[in-house]
């Protein structure tokens, strides 16, 4: 049974008179033309309207195993008729104790100890507030600041928002800035013409540690990276980037935040991105979103057992880490995570995830050819490409700005849905999906540049 009571024009009503949306573009409150989904079904949504689209972004970023799952549908509904809820202040439950420990065997190197959250923000606040507390508890109270990257997102809370790079996001709200530096921009796409991608590298690798000179490596606290930018436009950064990242904050002892809120859970075919895909094991690891495939909201900020040696026991002096939510570790939340994981394992899906992506993106990489694509870059099941007024140039000035929404609108036509970021349209679908679905997305994708151009 739905939810839905009510015919397509007092929905819209309700949703236009009542409902604030994440980035609501205030010109347009109350006459927003939104698509209604009402539905779901593997890799597919339905909408009120009657189409049955991809998910292109599975959801937002997050449906992993897919829509209509009635296997984690039964274990939410079974934990909540025997324990919904109850304080994690002091008090203990299986399933969330249990869905710890399945983590910690999930997670690179010594990341054992796993903090609950609400979701992805809530895991990045908690992160950097753990380590303002460390460096308070070591007697550091100055090494505070947090190195950060043009393009980032990480969040909607104060703290987590004040480490985004996304200009656009910056204009309207006040940022923590006395905490925060941010680096250029990690992009190999818009490097300087000529410059070979090592020598890129290198000016990356150099830009961190530069930033940790400048400002005093006993000032600078932490790096935080997604391993992919994905909000930021899917920047994957070139190949040993992390790595050599990470050695440059060993030298300083700046701790590394891997945020893996998108990556994290299967997107690029294990269970985190950190260590199998780029080679590093950071000190914290945050994830959400993928945890629960999106049905029930979770977080995790996973924090290494040194980091917690440095601070506990002896070390503690007796300081607490006032930081917690009433729904930490949330039992219904932990029950679909506990059951997503056991469907992600129990249907290979990670393996079908490495399976599917050379597919993925040899149909990606084929998009860079189109006449109004400048880019079409992606890993894993993570894909965008970039519009450009004139590849040949380069040109994204004189484009029109509403470019992505109007390829969207095109392949909503024709039964796929896409995240439009201005003049980029990025895609990260459900991982469940299968070879010939790829071809379907692309093939629709492909015609809604084209109609575009
Ligand atoms: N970190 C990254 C890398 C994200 O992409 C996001 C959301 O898209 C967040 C953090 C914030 O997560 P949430 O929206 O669950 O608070």
């Amino acid at each position: 049974m739905t939810q839905q009571t009510a015919d397509f024009e007092t929905v819209r009503d309700w949703d236009n008179g009542n409902f604030v949306h994440p980035w609501e573009g205030m010109a347009g409150i109350g006459r927003n033309d939104r698509t209604f989904t009402e539905g779901g079904e593997g890799i597919y949504v339905s909408t009120q309207t009657g189409e049955r689209l991809i998910d292109g972004p599975a959801g937002m970023w997050c449906v992993q195993i897919g829509y209509g799952n009635t296997e984690i549908a039964e274990a939410m509904a079974q934990q909540a008729r025997e324990l919904a809820y109850f304080s994690p202040f002091n008090n203990a439950n299986s399933t969330s104790a249990r869905l710890a420990h399945e983590i910690a065997k999930r997670t690179p190197g010594d990341l054992n100890h796993v903090f609950f959250t609400t979701g992805g923000s809530t895991a990045v606040d908690s992160a950097l507030r753990f380590i303002q507390f460390r460096n308070n508890v070591l007697g550091l109270p100055e090494k505070k600041i947090v190195i950060s990257r043009q393009k980032a997102y990480h969040g909607s809370t104060y703290l987590a928002a004040s480490m985004s790079g996304k200009e656009r996001d910056q204009g309207w709200l006040d940022q923590a800035s006395h905490l925060t530096h941010f680096l250029p921009n990690v992009n190999p796409y818009v490097r300087a013409e000529g410059q070979s991608i090592e020598a890129f590298l290198d000016e990356k690798v150099a830009d961190l540690e530069n930033a940790i000179l400048q400002t005093g490596a006993d000032k600078v606290a932490a790096f935080i990276a997604e391993p992919i930018l994905c909000s930021g436009g899917v920047i994957v950064p070139p190949a040993g980037y992390h790595k050599r990242c990470l050695e440059v904050c060993r030298r300083h002892d700046v701790l590394y935040i891997s945020d893996e809120v998108v990556t994290g859970f299967g997107r690029m075919g294990h269970w985190f991105a950190s260590e199998e895909v780029f080679d590093i094991v950071p000190d914290i690891i945050t994830c959400a979103k993928g945890m629960t495939s999106g049905y029930v909201p979770m977080g995790a900020c996973i924090i290494s057992d040194r980091l917690i040696a440095e601070v506990s026991g002896d070390k503690s002096r007796d300081a607490t880490f006032s930081n917690g939510f009433t729904y930490s570790g949330h039992p219904v939340s932990a029950a679909a995570a506990l059951k997503n994981i056991e469907i992600i394992e129990r249907e290979g899906i990670l393996e079908h995830v490495r399976d599917v992506t050379p597919h993925f993106e040899a149909r990606l990489g084929a998009l860079a050819d189109l006449p109004l694509v400048g880019d079409a870059r992606g890993k894993g099941l993570l894909g965008c490409v970039e519009c450009v007024a004139d590849a040949s140039a380069d040109d994204v000035l004189a484009l029109d700005k509403t470019v992505g929404a109007m390829i969207d609108a095109h392949c909503q036509e024709n039964g796929l849905i896409l995240r439009p970021i201005i003049n980029m349209c990025v895609f990260s679908p459900p991982l469940i999906i299968s070879e010939s679905q790829i071809d379907q997305m692309f093939d629709i994708l492909e015609y809604g540049i084209r109609k575009t151009t």
